[in-house]
């Protein structure tokens, strides 16, 4: 199976009938960036930043952030490196900063703990752009929005912190910024957000489980947690029909990205970029190489209107083995 990955690596993820996908990956610590460009990664799509926060026991300094991006960007140049901005609440804390909530997944996280404390948005702003310096392959995203003040917010900050290192001598270009769609209000706002930025990232984690009002990680519901429940697959459609002509580069970053059935279904809906990680990227790309955009399109408009979820996967592993 390693040897039928060497040979995949270098080939692109493109369908039979000639329907070319991008597959990026998620990434966190400085050693999954070797693991991904061994198995092909096009770019990172998910850079989760707390993840170096996580594994010490102090905030970073800015100095310290820019050497801890510059590899992820360098390591990628001139592929796109989309890296967001501390996404800790819910279930992600750090010890050197406890959040003691009764709903954490409900309340300050993301977008919202950094908003709250500029010193520690400005910090990562300005160090993932000095990181970018003769790169020019960075991308911000922005986690958990879910007001498009935020959106504004964020936007005006960052375009500070640019005109800030620019002034100070740095090579640098405005960066590119998204947001993660990933909780439901942003799915219903999602041309206003467009029109805001230069690219989105479904979540579809999170957006699983503020959805379903499952907790993604309590054992006792994990049954009702499914990213092919009808209604999150409609959600998914329904962010792409609605966003399809604005010109925007549309990507999800979520699990689902990873699996072969989801990353099928995803495709055929029209998302532009899966990311997902190292691991999961030879097997979906195998698959994507295997079946036509046509096939992909037939499955999706034979799941789209199942009532269960059950349905779903059962109908799409019969649709698999038959395309095959
Ligand atoms: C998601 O919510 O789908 C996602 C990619 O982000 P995280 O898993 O880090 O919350
Ligand atoms: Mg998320």
């Amino acid at each position: 199976l390693e040897e039928e990955y060497e040979t995949l690596k270098d080939l692109p993820c493109v369908t039979q009938d000639g329907y070319r996908l991008s597959l990026y990956v998620n990434t966190g610590l400085t050693a999954d960036i070797a693991r991904s460009l061994d198995r092909g990664a096009e770019g990172i799509g998910l850079y989760r930043t707390e993840v170096p926060f996580m594994v010490r026991d102090r905030f970073p300094t800015e100095a310290e952030q820019e050497h801890i991006y510059r590899q992820q960007l360098e390591g990628f140049a001139p592929a796109p490196v989309t890296v967001r901005t501390l996404d800790i609440g819910g279930d992600k804390s750090l010890p050197y900063f406890p959040i003691s909530e009764e709903n954490p997944f409900l309340g300050w996280r993301g977008i919202r703990v950094t908003l709250d404390h500029l010193e520690i948005f400005m910090a990562q702003i300005r160090a993932m752009i000095k990181a970018s310096a003769g790169l020019h392959n960075l991308k911000i995203m922005l986690p958990m929005i879910s007001h498009v003040a935020e959106v504004e917010e964020a936007l005006a900050l960052i375009r500070r912190a640019y005109a800030e290192i620019k002034e100070e001598g740095y090579d640098v270009k405005m960066p590119q910024v998204g947001v993660m769609i990933e909780i439901p209000a942003a799915v219903y706002q999602v041309k206003e957000l467009a029109s805001l930025v230069d690219f989105m990232s479904v979540g579809s984690n999170d957006l699983t489980q503020y959805l379903l009002a499952v907790d993604r990680n309590n054992p006792r519901v994990a049954d009702l947690y499914n990213c092919f429940h009808p209604s999150v697959l409609r959600a998914l459609h329904s962010i792409v029909k609605q966003v399809k002509n604005e010109g925007i580069n549309l990507s999800v970053c979520g699990e689902m990205a990873g699996d072969p059935m989801g990353a099928i279904i995803l495709m055929a809906m029209g998302y532009d970029v899966l990311s997902m990680s190292s691991t999961s990227l030879p097997k979906v790309k195998a698959v994507i190489r295997n079946i036509s955009m046509d096939q992909a399109q037939n499955m999706l408009d034979q799941v789209i209107h199942l009532t269960h979820a059950d349905a779903v996967t059962q109908t799409m592993t019969r649709l698999m083995r038959e395309a095959n």
